[in-house]
């Protein structure tokens, strides 16, 4: 096996060993020692969440010699630990049903290359389920979350109705490409709406569906139709010059539709986002000459 990385390529080679009963036991008794040391150190590293974080060094200095293990061994423990972590880190950062996708796809190759009804082929069936059931219930964690954040902050600020943009039908009758169909379809929607349902009606607010056809792409100041859907999280005006988030802008035509019967009626006050977002990510929308101050926060 060899390993790459941009400074160092190691070899490591697997060598059988002949142990007795005794050498047996003590390697399972190391292990035993190792697995108590990794768990002390995952504690550890729960506790330190709270106030001081622990880092690499520090975790190793607290570690050091209490363990029946050779001080490397402790060293390259907490290594992996604070390696786990990053990793976590990293993969937070990525599309939960992208995840998931990627899982069932890399069983699937495997569940193709066994013999169907042998073992290997049941075990692997086993953990495509275990899999799937484990990234339902982090996607219905997130919806119930969401959704108890949004109706606190419905009673929070005396809200009765709650309009949703209806897009139950926003896959039918178009092929938006392979990645964006599977976005589309994995999108729970439904789900959250339910959840919100719920939650609001114990609070006696109102939830109710309007048609969001054209809401992007109409401008809630002017009333003005773009042809098509702004690119990037900016929404530019063609018409009036208004320069507008485009999730406020959205929202701002279905809050008119409910509460007027058409779009341009309720115009963005003020908008705050939770969460730190990228008003300019990843498309290469124009948004040249806007004032850094514009950009919605
Ligand atoms: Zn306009």
């Amino acid at each position: 096996m060899g390993y790459r990385t941009a400074e160092t390529n190691i070899t490591v080679q697997l060598v059988h060993l002949r142990l007795n009963a005794a050498q047996m036991a003590h390697c399972q008794a190391l292990r035993r020692e190792a697995g108590r040391c990794w768990t002390a150190l995952v504690q550890a590293h729960l506790a330190s969440r709270a106030g001081l974080w622990l880092d690499e060094g520090a975790l190793k200095t607290q570690f050091k010699g209490q363990f029946a293990l050779h001080s490397q061994t402790v060293q390259a423990l907490a290594e992996k630990l604070i390696a786990n972590v990053e990793t976590a880190r990293e993969l937070r950062k990525t599309d939960p049903d992208r995840l998931r996708n990627k899982r069932h796809t890399a069983l699937n190759i495997r569940l193709k290359r066994c013999v169907p009804n042998s073992r290997r082929h049941k075990k692997l069936l086993r953990s495509k389920a275990r899999a799937s059931a484990k990234f339902y219930r982090q996607g219905r964690d997130v919806l119930h979350k969401a959704s108890r954040q949004l109706v606190t902050f419905a009673v929070a600020e005396q809200v009765a109705h709650l309009a949703v943009g209806d897009v139950r039908d926003i896959a039918d009758g178009t092929d938006k490409g392979r990645q964006q169909n599977q976005r589309l379809s994995q999108w729970a929607h439904g789900q959250f709406v339910g959840y919100i349902k719920i939650k609001a009606r114990q609070c006696g607010i109102s939830v109710e569906y309007i048609p969001e056809d054209y809401s992007t792409r109409t401008c809630s100041v002017c009333r003005y139709c773009h042809r098509a859907a702004p690119r990037g999280r900016v929404f530019t005006c063609s018409g009036c010059g208004a320069i507008v988030s485009r999730d406020g802008n959205g929202a701002a035509n279905i809050c008119s539709r409910y509460r007027y019967g058409e779009y341009g009626q309720v115009q963005v006050q003020a908008l705050t986002y939770l969460r730190a977002t990228a008003v300019v990510p990843r498309t290469r929308a124009k948004v040249a000459g806007l004032p850094p101050e514009a950009t919605p926060r």
